[in-house]
């Protein structure tokens, strides 16, 4: 995809993560899984249950072996968790690899709050998964997170 189409579905994105419910100990995030042009899941932080996050959330509404899901990009404004403090969720790095998803956008690389160090990014790497970090948006991923005292 071009250029233009990653700003689109992180644009996408950014307004999703504007939607979730607003806590004191987590991220608001947004994600979307875009196909040929086409989102075929969205996401955001809590929307579907306290935990939930927006990768989790916007694979759930996805059958796990659906086939598109194999040229998929899913747009995320903050770089997918690679631990979670819920022990039965299942890291998003871990659920996006496990689908074969291989592209994965973000805006903005989880800072060290809740997390040491999150290796969201290096994992999906390793994995042979495209990153591609969308710096313009980190602001706009920011946005709705100021309250949890970013650095
Ligand atoms: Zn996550």
């Amino acid at each position: 995809m071009t250029a233009p189409d990653h700003r689109r579905w992180m644009t996408r994105a950014v307004e999703l993560a504007h939607l979730c419910p607003t806590v004191a100990n987590a991220y608001s995030v947004g994600a979307v899984i875009v196909v040929d042009g086409q989102e075929i899941a969205t996401g955001y932080s809590r929307e579907t249950d306290a935990k939930g996050h927006a990768e989790e959330v916007a694979l759930d509404k996805l059958d796990a072996g659906d086939p598109r899901l194999e040229r998929a990009t899913i747009y995320s404004t903050l770089e997918p968790c690679s631990q979670r403090a819920t022990a039965t969720r299942r890291p998003c790095t871990d659920r996006i690899i496990t689908a074969g998803i291989p592209v994965v956008v973000i805006a903005w690389r989880e800072p060290s709050i809740f997390v040491e160090d999150c290796v969201g990014v290096e994992k999906l790497s390793r994995h042979g998964i495209e990153v591609i970090e969308l710096l313009e948006f980190t602001d706009a991923a920011k946005a709705m997170n100021r309250h949890l005292g970013l650095p």
